[in-house]
C-alpha cells in the first residue's frame, strides 16, 4: 500500500494499493456488467478521506473514498451503494442537468486526476505536488448536487443492476437507513455524500419496498467476499489511522487475519521493524501464496534500509501476480536502490513490464529515467523523463526533456521518434520547431 503527499495535511490523499484494488473489482465488477460497462475498463481511484462520499467522474472512472469503505458493514453495503454510483454514471446524470457544462469539466478533471493517480508509486517523489492538485477535483466532483428526480432513477437502476447480479438490494437500503437519522435531525453531522444524495424516508421507504418485491432480496453475500471485505477494511485502517486506534480496534486477543494483518502494518508504521516482519511472517504461514504479504514484507524492509533483503519478498509478489505494475516498480525499485549499475538492465525490464499494464504510471517512467541514466544511457533516460512529465500533464518540462532526448537518441528510431511526438503535442515555440526541422542552431 502506498499513500503519499505529506505536504498538505487538510487535503485528502489519492492512494491506490493492488490488494484493496482487486476486491473492490470482485465486488462491483458485477454491477458494471449488469450495466453493460465492461468491468476491464473502469478504474477505481480511491481517495483517503473520512467523508462518506463515492462519485462518477465518467463511465471510466469511479472514484470511492476510504471513509465509505469503512462505514460500509457489508460487501453488499457498498456493493449497493456502487451500483447507485453506476446508476448515476451509466444514466448521464450531470451537473444542474447542464450536459455541456459537465463535458468541459470533464475533461481537466480527468488529465488532473491522471496526475494524482501516478503517485500510487510508494513514497513517489515530486508526485505529491500534482496529488494536492489532483484529489480537491474529487472532491468539487461529489459536491455536485444530484436531482430528486435523479437520485430515484439512480436507486431504481442500482435495484436492477443488483437484481440482475443475482444480489440483493438489501444493502443500500440498510446503508441509507442507517444514517437517516443523523441526515433529517442532525445538521452538524452531515455528511457531504447525503448533500449530494439528498435521502428523505420517502425515499428510503420507496427503495425498500421495490427492493423487497425482486427474486433476491434474501441471497446473502458468499463467505469469501465478506472475508476479503474484513481483510480491506483493516488494512485501510491500518494505514490510514494512527497505530494506537489500530491496536484499539484489532487487539492482540482478536485472532482473526484482518486483526493480526492490520496489527503487523501499525507495528511497521511504528518503524517496530522486527516486530512488524515476524507478525507478517506469522501470516505467511496461514496464506503461503499471498503476493501482498510479499509486497509487504518487502516494503517494511525496504523502509527500514534494507533494501538487499528487501528484494526476495519483492520478488516474490511478482512471482505470485506478474500482472501488477505496482508489485513491478516495487522490485525495480529494490534493485535499484542497491546501486549496483550492472543491474539497472535488471530493473529496466521490471519498469517496463509495469508500463505495458499501466503507461500512464509517472513514477515507473522516473526510475526508468535513473535506471538509464545508471548505465549512462542518457537519451533513453532523457526520453523516459519526458514520458514521466508527460503523464503528469506538466507539458513544459515534458518538451524540454523530449528536446534533450531527440538530441542524444540516434536519429529516426523509433524513440528518437517518440521524442519528436511528445515535443510536437506539448506546445512547442516557433523557435524549437525550426531547430526540430533542421536548421542550425
Ligand atoms: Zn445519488
Amino acid at each position: 500500500m502506498a499513500s503519499v503527499a505529506q505536504a498538505q495535511e487538510a487535503q485528502p490523499r489519492t492512494i491506490e494499493d493492488t490488494e484493496i484494488g482487486e476486491i473492490l473489482h470482485k465486488e462491483c465488477d458485477p454491477i458494471f456488467a449488469a450495466a453493460g460497462l465492461d468491468p476491464k475498463s473502469i478504474q477505481i481511484a480511491m481517495i483517503e478521506d473520512k467523508e462518506l462520499n463515492a462519485g462518477t467522474v465518467s463511465t471510466k472512472l469511479i472514484g470511492i473514498y476510504t471513509g465509505l469503505i469503512q462505514e460500509t458493514k457489508t460487501p453488499n453495503e457498498l456493493i449497493g451503494v456502487m451500483a447507485h454510483e453506476t446508476g448515476h454514471a451509466a444514466g448521464g446524470h450531470t451537473v444542474r442537468g447542464d450536459a455541456e457544462m459537465q463535458r468541459a469539466a470533464m475533461n481537466p478533471m480527468l488529465l488532473t486526476l491522471g496526475l494524482g493517480l501516478l503517485a500510487l508509486a510508494a513514497g513517489a517523489p515530486g508526485a505529491g505536488a500534482a496529488l494536492i492538485t489532483s484529489a480537491p477535483y474529487f472532491g468539487e466532483l461529489g459536491a455536485v448536487g444530484y436531482s430528486r428526480e435523479q437520485e430515484s432513477r439512480a436507486d431504481q437502476a442500482a435495484v436492477t443492476y443488483l437484481e440482475r447480479s443475482g444480489q440483493s438490494a438489501r444493502g443500500l437500503v440498510d446503508f441509507f437507513d442507517n444514517f437517516r437519522y443523523e441526515e433529517v435531525f442532525e445538521q452538524a453531522r452531515r455528511y457531504k455524500f447525503f448533500q449530494n444524495h439528498p435521502i428523505s424516508s420517502e425515499r428510503i421507504e420507496s427503495l425498500r419496498r421495490r427492493a423487497e418485491e425482486q427474486p433476491h432480496y434474501n441471497a446473502v453475500d458468499p463467505p469469501d467476499l465478506i472475508a476479503l471485505h474484513e481483510v480491506m477494511k483493516a488494512k485501510l485502517f491500518a494505514f490510514t489511522q494512527p497505530p494506537q486506534l489500530t491496536f484499539q480496534k484489532y487487539p492482540d486477543t482478536d485472532n482473526s487475519y484482518p486483526a493480526r494483518y492490520a496489527r503487523a502494518i501499525a507495528y511497521y508504521r511504528e518503524t517496530e521493524v522486527e516486530t512488524a516482519v515476524k507478525a507478517v511472517d506469522a501470516l505467511l504461514v496461514d496464506q503461503p501464496n499471498n503476493p501482498y504479504l510479499y509486497e509487504l514484507k518487502g516494503q517494511i524492509l525496504f523502509e527500514a534500509g534494507r533494501a538487499k533483503e528487501s528484494e526476495a519478498p519483492h520478488r516474490r509478489s511478482v512471482e505470485l501476480k506478474p500482472n501488477a505494475p505496482l508489485l513491478q516498480v516495487n522490485l525495480a525499485r529494490a534493485i535499484m536502490a542497491q546501486e549496483d549499475g550492472k543491474r539497472a538492465d535488471e530493473a529496466i525490464v521490471h519498469l517496463q513490464k509495469a508500463l505495458t499494464f499501466d503507461h500512464e504510471n509517472g513514477f515507473a517512467w522516473e526510475l526508468l529515467a535513473q535506471a538509464y541514466d545508471a548505465k549512462g544511457d542518457g537519451g533513453d533516460a532523457r526520453l523516459a523523463a519526458a514520458e514521466a512529465r508527460f503523464s503528469i500533464g506538466d507539458l513544459v518540462q515534458a518538451r524540454i526533456f523530449a528536446l534533450r532526448a531527440r538530441e542524444l537518441l540516434p536519429k529516426n528510431t523509433p524513440e528518437w521518434r517518440r521524442a519528436t511526438d511528445i515535443v510536437l503535442v506539448a506546445n512547442p515555440t516557433k523557435d524549437e520547431l525550426r531547430q526540430m526541422s533542421g536548421a542550425p542552431g
